[in-house]
C-alpha cells in the first residue's frame, strides 16, 4: 500500500462527482455565479440537453486577468472575506464549481471588468489549463462548458433524453428566478427561445408577483393568498393558494431561505400541517414561500450542491410557516376561488357563442358538444323559439311568478329582494337532488350540498372537541357491523378516539363490531356503511397520525354517511339553513378536500355570458 496525496485533477473529478450530477448542476452552479457577481440580465445556452454545450453570459462585475486564472484553482473563492462560514451572504462560497467543472469538461471562460479596456479568456479541457489571452468583450462574463462529462465517460450513461436534462435545467434556472425578479433570464437550445424573463422594475411585492405570475401561472397569482409573517428575526413572505387551487404532487411548492432554492422536508410537512382541514392528504397546494433569516440561524453548508440547508432552531421556522399558512387560510375562508367559476364561464362559452351570426343564421348550425350535428338540439331550439302563450292571461301563472321573486323569512314575513347580509344569497331551488341554487344580491351561487354538508360537519366536530367533547346519541338498536378481522383490529385499536369523535364501538367477537353511540350532530347515518369506509381509511392512513390530526378525513367519511350527501332532497327551509350556516362557518368555502363547496357567478359575468356587456 502506498500512501499519497491525489494529483489535482483527480481531486477535482472526485469534487465534480458531487458538485455536478447533470448539467443541470452545472447550469445551477454558473447561474449562481453570476447572480453572485451582480448580473441583470443572464443569458443561457443549452444545447442537446447541455450535453454538447451549456453557455452561460452575464453583465455582471467581471474578473480581471489574475481572477480569471485564479478561478479554476481548487477552493479559490472571492466570496468568503472574512472566512467566516457562519454568515453566508452569497450563493457560492466553496469554490469548487469551476475546477470541478474544468476537470470533466471543455470549459472557456472569457471576461471583463467594469473598469478595464480588454478582456481575458482561459481554458481548462479535462483539468489542462491554458494561459490567459486577451479578448473582446463587453462587460460581464461568460462561461461555456462543452463536451460534459467527456474526460468521465461513466457518467455519460446516467444521463437522460436531451429533453429530459433540459427541463432539468428549465427547472433550475426557474426556480433562481423566482427568487430574483430583478434579473432578467433567458434560456435557449440554441434554435429557439425556451423562456425570456424580463427584469422587473417595481417594488419586492409586486415585482416578486409578476415573476411568480410568470413562471408558475396566471391562475397561481389569481388564486394566491399574500403570506408576510415574522417571528424572532425570521421573515416569511411570499404567496400560497387557496386550498381549491392544488396539484397532485409537490412540484410545484417552492421554498427559498436568503434567496437560495432549497429542497427541504420541513417545507412539505408544515404545509401539510397549515392546510390539514382544507385538503385532502394526496393534495398538494401550490406555494413559493420567501425566508429570510439571519444567516448564522442556518448551516448551507450541508452538501456540496447546497440544495439543503439545516435551522438551528427548525421548530421556530415550522411554526412560522404554519400559523402564517393558517391565518392567510383563515383569512381567505370565505373567498371562492376564481379558477372555478372562470371554469364555469368557461365551460359556458364554447356551448353558447352569441356572436357568432352563423349560429345565429339557422339551426343547423348548432352543433353538439362532441361537434357533432346535433339536431335534437336543434328542434328543441325551434320549440323554444315559438311564441310564448300570454303568461298574464293566466292568473296561476302570475301568482307563481310572483311567488318566486319573492321569499319567505323564518317568521314567515314575506321579502321582495334579497336582504345584502345573506352572502350566500336566498335559495331559490334545488338541482339534481345535488346542487342548490341561491339567488344573491347581485348574482347566483350554486352550492354542492354535499361538499358545503362535509365541511359543516368537519366545522362542527373541530368546534365540539375545542369545547368539552362531541355530543353523543345513543341507539335504540346497537348496530351491528361484520367486517374482517384485521379492520377490526385497527378500529378498536382506536376506539378511544373515535369515541372522542362521538362513534362509541365495541368488539363483539372477531370480525364484528357493535356501534352503541353515534355524533349527535350527525343526525341519522348509514352505519354500516361509515364503519366500513372509516376501516378502510384506517388501513390507508399512516399509524402513526392521530385521529384528530387527521379530523378533515375522517369527518369527511363520517359527513358521506350522514343526512345531506348528494341525492337528497332538500326543502326549502332546509336549504337556507344549509346557506345560513354556511355563512356562519369558518373555512366553508372549501369542503375538506380542497374542492369549492360553492361557486359564485356575479350577474355582470352572466351578463357577459349572454353578450350584453
Ligand atoms: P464559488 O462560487 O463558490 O466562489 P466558483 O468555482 O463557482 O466558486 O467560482 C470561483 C470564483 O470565480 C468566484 O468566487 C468568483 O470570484 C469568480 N467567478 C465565477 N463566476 C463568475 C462570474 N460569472 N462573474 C464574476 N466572477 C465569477
Ligand atoms: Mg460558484
Amino acid at each position: 500500500m502506498t500512501l499519497r496525496l491525489l494529483p489535482e485533477t483527480l481531486v477535482n473529478r472526485i469534487a465534480a462527482g458531487e458538485v455536478v450530477e447533470r448539467p443541470a448542476s452545472v447550469v445551477k452552479e454558473l447561474v449562481e455565479n453570476s447572480i453572485d457577481a451582480g448580473a441583470r440580465n443572464i443569458d443561457v445556452v443549452i444545447r442537446d440537453g447541455g450535453q454538447t454545450l451549456i453557455s452561460i453570459d452575464d453583465d455582471g462585475m467581471g474578473m480581471s486577468r489574475e481572477e480569471i486564472e485564479l478561478c479554476v484553482e481548487r477552493h479559490a473563492t472571492s466570496k468568503l472575506p472574512d472566512d467566516d462560514l457562519t454568515h453566508i451572504g452569497t450563493l457560492g462560497f466553496r469554490g469548487e464549481a469551476l475546477p470541478s467543472i474544468g476537470g470533466i469538461a471543455r470549459l472557456g471562460i472569457a471576461s471583463r471588468t467594469q473598469d478595464s479596456d480588454t478582456g481575458w479568456m482561459m481554458s481548462v479541457e479535462g483539468g489542462t489549463k491554458s494561459g490567459a489571452e486577451p479578448t473582446g468583450r463587453t462587460k460581464g462574463t461568460r462561461v461555456d462548458v462543452r463536451d460534459l462529462f467527456f474526460a468521465t465517460p461513466a457518467r455519460l450513461k446516467f444521463l437522460k433524453t436531451p429533453r429530459t436534462e433540459q427541463n432539468h435545467a428549465v427547472e433550475i434556472v426557474n426556480r433562481l428566478a423566482m427568487a430574483h425578479p430583478e434579473i432578467g433570464f433567458s434560456l435557449s437550445d440554441g434554435n429557439r427561445t425556451v423562456f425570456k424573463l424580463p427584469p422587473s422594475n417595481g417594488v419586492l411585492f409586486s415585482a416578486r408577483l409578476d415573476r411568480l405570475t410568470a413562471i408558475m401561472g396566471r391562475e397561481f397569482a389569481e388564486n394566491a393568498m399574500p403570506i408576510d409573517a415574522e417571528r424572532e428575526g425570521v421573515r416569511l413572505s411570499g404567496y400560497a393558494s387557496l386550498p381549491t387551487l392544488n396539484r397532485g404532487n409537490a412540484a410545484m411548492q417552492f421554498l427559498f431561505v436568503n434567496g437560495r432554492p432549497v429542497r427541504d422536508k420541513l417545507l412539505v410537512g408544515a404545509l401539510r400541517g397549515a392546510y390539514r382541514d382544507f385538503l385532502a392528504s394526496d393534495r398538494y397546494p401550490m406555494v413559493a414561500l420567501f425566508l429570510d433569516i439571519p444567516s448564522n440561524a442556518v448551516d448551507v453548508n450541508v452538501h456540496p450542491a447546497k440544495t439543503e440547508v439545516r435551522f438551528r432552531d427548525a421548530a421556530l421556522v415550522r411554526g412560522l410557516i404554519v400559523s402564517a399558512l393558517k391565518h392567510a387560510l383563515a383569512d381567505a375562508g370565505h373567498r371562492a376561488s376564481t379558477t372555478v367559476s372562470n371554469a364555469a364561464l368557461g365551460a359556458f362559452r364554447p356551448a353558447i357563442s352569441p356572436l357568432s351570426s352563423q349560429q345565429h343564421s339557422g339551426g343547423a348550425a348548432w352543433r353538439g358538444r362532441n361537434g357533432g350535428f346535433n339536431s335534437q338540439l336543434a328542434e328543441r331550439l325551434h320549440e323554444f323559439h315559438r311564441p310564448l302563450p300570454n303568461l298574464d292571461a293566466s292568473p296561476h301563472a302570475r301568482e307563481a311568478a310572483l311567488q318566486q321573486r319573492n321569499y319567505v323569512d323564518a317568521d314567515g314575513v314575506i321579502h321582495d329582494v334579497v336582504p345584502q347580509d345573506y352572502p350566500l344569497g336566498v335559495a331559490r331551488a334545488q338541482l339534481h337532488a345535488t346542487y342548490v341554487i341561491a339567488q344573491t344580491s347581485d348574482g347566483i351561487v350554486i352550492v354542492d350540498q354535499h361538499a358545503a354538508h362535509e365541511r359543516l360537519v368537519h366545522e362542527r366536530i373541530k368546534n365540539a372537541l375545542e369545547h368539552g367533547g362531541v355530543a353523543r346519541q345513543g341507539l335504540l338498536i346497537p348496530e351491528v357491523v361484520e367486517l374482517d378481522e384485521a379492520s377490526t383490529d385497527r378500529l378498536m385499536a382506536r376506539a378511544g378516539e373515535l369515541e372522542e369523535l362521538g362513534l362509541v364501538i365495541e368488539s363483539f367477537g372477531p370480525g364484528t363490531i357493535v356501534v352503541r353511540e353515534t355524533p349527535a350532530l350527525l343526525g341519522e347515518m348509514d352505519i354500516t356503511a361509515l364503519i366500513r369506509n372509516l376501516a378502510d381509511d384506517l388501513a390507508e392512513s399512516e399509524d402513526t397520525l392521530s385521529l384528530r390530526n387527521n379530523l378533515g378525513d375522517v369527518c369527511a367519511t363520517m359527513a358521506c354517511h350522514s343526512s345531506v350527501r348528494a341525492g337528497r332532497l332538500l326543502n326549502g327551509e332546509e336549504m337556507n339553513a344549509l346557506l345560513r350556516e354556511m355563512e356562519a362557518t369558518p373555512h366553508s368555502g372549501q369542503c375538506s378536500h380542497g374542492r369549492p363547496t360553492y361557486v359564485e357567478l356575479k350577474l355582470h359575468d352572466i351578463e357577459k355570458l349572454f353578450g350584453r356587456r
